[in-house]
């Protein structure tokens, strides 16, 4: 199955010179979006029990709850500041322009734990890169940082010292 023709390319979304690449119409399709989920479960190191999933808001909640429930795993989010209810650590991290803040439970991992991070689309590395620490500051190891597909002229890749996997490369 060709997953790129469900991929539709946006421009000029949600500001001027950028490509938004809307996985839509591949959630939309029950046969990609079951191929997507058993293929990046494909990608995951099987020698390595994987304790919990991180899944970064928004998009990454989706395709993250398929993988945790495949992987027999936790599923912890990734959410932005204020959003979450318990005590969260929280961590700034810097975008094209300004900056954000994602949050994760406190208790969301145990010391020791295997996790792997999932996400739609790796682009500049920084939201993965700040999900490593979030999850690193808990004690845990991630495994491998997970998406559907990556920006390889963006070089995210530089970012992060995991091993990572995607189903596209752009
Ligand atoms: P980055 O931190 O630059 O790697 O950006 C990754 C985050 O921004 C992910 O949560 C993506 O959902 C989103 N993102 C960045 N660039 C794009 C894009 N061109 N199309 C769709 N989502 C994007």
């Amino acid at each position: 199955m060709n997953i790129r023709d469900y991929v539709r390319d946006i421009s000029d979304f949600p500001k001027p010179g950028i490509v938004f690449k809307d996985i839509t119409p591949l959630l939309a399709n029950p046969d990609a979006l079951v191929y997507c989920a058993d293929r990046i479960v494909d990608l995951c190191p099987n020698t390595i029990k994987i304790d919990k999933v991180i899944a970064v808001e928004a998009r990454g909640f989706i395709l993250g709850g398929m993988i945790a429930e495949r992987l027999k795993a936790g599923l912890i989010l990734v959410r932005k500041k204020g959003k979450l209810p318990f005590e969260v650590n929280s961590i700034n991290y810097g975008l094209e322009y300004g900056e954000d803040t994602l949050e994760i439970h406190k208790d969301a991992i145990m010391p020791g734990e295997n996790v792997l991070i999932h996400d739609d689309v790796l682009a500049t590395g920084g939201t993965a890169k700040a999900v490593c620490d979030l999850v690193k500051e808990l004690g845990g190891n991630v495994i491998q940082c997970s998406f559907i597909m990556q920006l390889d002229f963006l070089n995210g890749k530089e970012n992060l010292t995991s091993d990572v996997a995607s189903l596209l490369n752009y």
